[in-house]
């Protein structure tokens, strides 16, 4: 490949090769936020491009949440190689950013972090929660909820029940006594006594 010689299409052959390899794609950036959030991919460009890079000094740094084996290797790299792989880590955080636009955010009311709102959940009173608050709170609340919806729908149900006999029944009825048997079988059967 002829361009594989130009400074661009090396620097393009290593971001193809990011994303083949290693799945290194903007959405998967914004995947796995904690490694990538806080800017680690210009960081460790930044790091990368240093002409003078002698790695573990005091001032060179393995970007946040980083595996540091990992990226002692590519410090370790020489320097024409460290350049080609800052520019695909550049060319990589150009991509994580425009998925990042891409994204329609919602501040979590709990967290208060920026979260795609396609994945996050909104309660009774329009409050947004991400995944993993709602998580946490839905251990909380839902049991009770759920307890209440379930006793509620028997409430409901049983009141249907006997609603029945009250409404089709004449006045003059001669068979109270049946009914009252009828509502009471209702009622255990309601409460599955029967
Ligand atoms: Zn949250």
């Amino acid at each position: 490949m002829e361009n594989m010689t130009t400074g661009v299409g090396l620097i393009a052959t290593e971001r193809q090769k990011q994303i083949e390899k290693h799945g290194f794609t903007g959405q998967y950036h914004l995947d796995y936020h904690e490694g990538y959030t806080s800017n680690q991919l210009s960081k460790a460009a930044v790091t990368l491009l240093m002409p003078d890079l002698i790695p573990n000094l005091g001032w060179t740094s393995v970007p946040e949440n980083w595996d540091k084996e990992w990226f002692e290797k590519l410090m370790n790299k020489e320097t024409k190689e460290r350049l080609i792989i800052a520019g695909a880590l550049i060319a990589a955080e150009l991509d994580r950013l425009n998925a990042l636009d891409k994204l329609n955010l919602q501040k979590c009311e709990s967290c208060e972090k920026e979260t795609d709102i396609d994945i996050m959940h909104m309660d009774s009173g329009s409050n947004w929660f991400c995944p993993e608050c709602w998580k946490e709170l839905s251990q909380v609340m839902n049991p009770d909820v759920n307890t209440w919806k379930l006793k509620a729908e028997k409430w409901d149900k049983l009141d249907e029940e006997i609603g029945k006999y009250y409404d089709n029944v004449p006045e003059s009825s001669s068979e109270e006594e049946g009914d009252l048997l009828d509502i009471g079988e209702a009622a255990a059967r309601a409460f599955k006594y029967l």
